[in-house]
């Protein structure tokens, strides 16, 4: 059985084309600015056959066209990856394209096989620098790190998306860094710069949790553009979401 949260059809978000996106219960990091602060805890969600999760995909397969298809979100979709190979078996079996949207953050053998099946990879990248990146998730980004250089050396197609978190991710110096770690990867085929936003925190009003980051303001513009034209220093196709 494979914990979920929720789904959304026809959704245009997480990764190329139409996709039926699942949202997958339990995660291991703690982002201050989790919009979706409903999908940490593992213990909970709807307990699913994945023979239904793939009836779902197989009826939904018309409107994938040529470039949709599967998405598995969270939460952390590789807290469940055991339960995950034979479904995203089958989905491939079944002509589905899959894409996997990670913070990397978890490394198993199941979560390596995942990988392997998969055809595209969303990896999260919260923060580069690891001091920044446990003050922002409240955990280690080492294994994201290890997890996006396995991916290239695997040669597994990744988007890097990036959040632009005011004064816990947007430095330039924050920005460098994941350019310097990161930017020589040939399988990076695109980076998407996504802007922080505060969409959740009426959940957390509701599940009567603190919201960490209230003093946190959007983005202007210009300091999205600015943070993009700095990532185009280091990779080719940077796309602001
Ligand atoms: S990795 Fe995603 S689901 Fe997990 S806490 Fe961070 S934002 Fe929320």
């Amino acid at each position: 059985m494979l914990r979920v949260h929720s789904y959304e059809s026809m959704g245009t978000f997480d990764g190329p084309g139409l996709r039926l996106v699942v949202f997958l219960q339990g995660c291991n990091f703690r982002c201050l600015y989790c919009a979706n602060p409903d999908t940490i805890e593992a213990g909970e969600g709807k307990p699913t056959d994945p023979a239904e999760i793939l009836r779902i995909a197989v009826d939904q397969k018309p409107f994938y066209g040529k470039r949709g298809g599967v998405t598995f979100s969270g939460g952390e979709p590789t807290f469940q990856a055991a339960e995950l190979v034979p479904l995203v078996r089958a989905l491939k079996e079944a002509g589905i394209h899959v894409c996997i949207d990670s913070n990397g953050g978890v490394w198993n053998p199941a979560v390596e096989e995942l990988l392997g099946l998969v055809d595209l990879v969303l990896l999260d990248v919260k923060q580069a620098d690891p001091e920044r990146h446990r003050a922002l998730t409240g955990r280690e980004n080492t294994q994201t790190l290890r997890t996006a250089a396995w991916l290239e050396a695997h040669g597994k197609p990744f988007w890097l998306r990036y959040v632009l978190v005011p004064g816990y991710s947007d430095a330039e110096a924050d920005i460098r860094t994941l350019g310097e770690r990161l930017g020589g990867y040939k399988s990076v085929e695109r980076v998407e710069l996504l802007p922080y936003h505060t969409l959740g925190v009426h959940k957390y009003e509701a599940m009567g949790l603190e919201y960490k980051l209230r003093h946190v303001r959007e983005n202007t513009p210009e300091e999205l553009d600015r943070a993009a034209a700095l990532l185009r220093e280091y990779f080719p196709t940077v796309i602001v979401n």
